[in-house]
């Protein structure tokens, strides 16, 4: 007997068409007039809450009201981060590939915890991790036909605490845990002290390995940390090297590095979340250099190559040791494919259980552009920074204050910080770009980041412009 089913609240799936077609129009409607907002917000704190009720609504809202909510409300409180003159802190890369894979993961909805609970997600997820091997020329071993293989995970926060975690596992376990020291550098990203935080480890338990004047690791000064530990009684057990630092994209001497793990039996970890993408580039593999002894290396698609946030590859050259740290069967979660042993299980690649169809929109963005695509990109955004780099060689008013790696440029005023600072905060005041800073021995620097996803000539031409006027006392005008 049919129930009588009652009111639904439901969209019916003409409305979803309906407002479904306005909203692909509104996002491309957005992006085309990026460049019309101020790239940084100007919103004040607590502006955007005050305009909104402090109550959920009682009774339900035509989409349009929510619609007319997000243009008039949300987009003024928002940085810009898509704006082609955002040269803030890291590229945050979209298409319109990655923002179409985004709509179909959501709209199909599926959880890849276990190759049983959606095949295709999982099966699609290791293809991807195998394409990106040959893309990026990364070494074999992190390819899925050998004992290693990539996972897709939200971060590289996350991929450094999952490594830590096998890292470990190999080490002994918990057993020994107390004994285990790690190593990376002065300028290696604050999620390695996070994971070292979250994995339960005393701040002691981690060493910070001193950097040369470009802020790469000193690998003697890891070895010779690594052979007291050893000598005190101690484990070294995992070395995170950075390639490509946050500060001014230095680079690691990963090969050097390798060699001092294997003295000890340590894990290495490459983090080449912002710089990993170069190697799309085949004149740009370099960063690849020394990574075949890597035991994980990870980088982020969110950053630099066209694929929205949250999309990070990790590899590892040996599954067993992450599978066996991270699996713990529960009975509702046995299956006849996991005890095959045929299937990858990606829930016991990660942290949480649940996961998401992040290998969609990468899957979408690599067909649509092919290595041809991609590497023509990321290669242009080098180009502009080598050009950048020879208008700053050509100037009175600003210089080089870090050597220039890939795509980011630092520069500070040949006056001094106060001067650096005046200048820096005259552009972003402006509103017609955005930029952020770091510190190089001791002096204030602006790094200029080049890798939004239509960032092209002309906005690097404008922005030079905009620190010309700016150091020069003129009125910048405002957007
Ligand atoms: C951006 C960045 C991170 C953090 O990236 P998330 O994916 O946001 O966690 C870590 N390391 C380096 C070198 C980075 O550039």
């Amino acid at each position: 007997m049919k129930h009588h089913d009652g009111p639904s609240f439901h969209m019916s799936s003409a409305e979803l068409r309906e407002h479904g077609h306005r909203m692909v129009d509104w996002i491309a409607d957005y992006l085309d007039g990026v460049s019309d907002h101020p790239v940084r917000s100007r919103s004040e704190p607590g502006e955007v809450r005050a305009a909104l009720p402090e109550s959920p609504p009682d009774h339900p809202e035509p989409f349009a009201a929510v619609l007319a909510d997000l243009e008039r409300i949300i987009v003024p409180g928002l940085t810009h981060w898509q704006s082609p003159d955002f040269f803030a802190y890291f590229p945050a890369n979209s298409s319109g590939p990655s923002i179409l894979g985004e709509l179909a993961s959501a709209g199909l909805g599926i959880q890849g915890m276990l190759w049983a609970t959606s095949p295709a997600a999982t099966e699609l997820e290791t293809l991807v991790c195998d394409w990106v091997v040959d893309l990026l020329g990364l070494p074999r071993r992190f390819h899925s036909d050998g004992p290693g293989g990539g996972v897709i995970a939200d971060s590289a926060s996350s991929a450094v605490l999952t490594a830590l975690v096998a890292a470990r596992h190999r080490a002994g376990g918990a057993a020994v845990a107390a004994d285990l020291v790690g190593y990376t550098s002065t300028e290696a990203h604050s999620s390695v002290q996070k994971a070292f935080a979250v994995a339960g480890f005393a701040p002691d338990q981690l060493r910070l390995v001193d950097v040369d004047p470009v802020g790469a690791m000193d690998a003697d000064h890891l070895t010779a940390l690594l052979a007291a530990d050893a000598a005190a009684g101690r484990t070294p057990f995992f070395v995170c090297a950075t390639v490509g630092t946050t500060s001014t994209m230095a680079v690691d001497p990963v090969a050097g590095i390798a060699t001092a793990c294997s003295q000890h039996g340590a894990w290495l970890h490459v983090d080449a979340a912002m710089a990993g993408s170069a190697g799309v580039a085949p004149e740009l593999r370099w960063v690849n250099d020394g990574v075949d002894r890597a035991d994980s290396w990870c980088f982020d698609p969110h950053k630099w190559l066209f694929t929205n946030f949250d999309c990070d590859c990790l590899f590892v050259a040996d599954r067993a040791p992450l599978v066996e740290a991270l699996s713990i069967v529960p009975e509702y979660l046995r299956n006849a494919a996991s005890e095959s042993g045929e299937v990858i299980d990606y829930r016991d690649w990660q942290i949480p259980l649940g996961r998401r169809f992040r290998a969609l929109k990468l899957w979408f963005v690599i067909r649509h552009y092919g290595a041809e695509g991609l590497a023509h990109h990321v290669r242009r955004h080098v180009e502009l920074a080598e050009t950048f780099e020879g208008w700053l060689a050509a100037s009175d008013r600003f210089v080089l204050a870090a050597p220039r790696h890939l795509n980011l440029v630092c520069l500070r005023a040949v006056d001094g910080d106060d001067a650096t600072q005046v200048v820096l905060d005259a552009v972003n005041e402006s509103g017609q770009a955005y930029l952020t800073h770091t510190r190089v021995g001791g002096e204030l620097v602006i790094r200029v980041s080049i890798g939004q996803t239509t960032t092209e000539l002309d906005n690097v031409e404008r922005l030079w412009g905009l620190l010309h006027d700016a150091a020069e006392g003129r009125a910048l005008p405002r957007r």
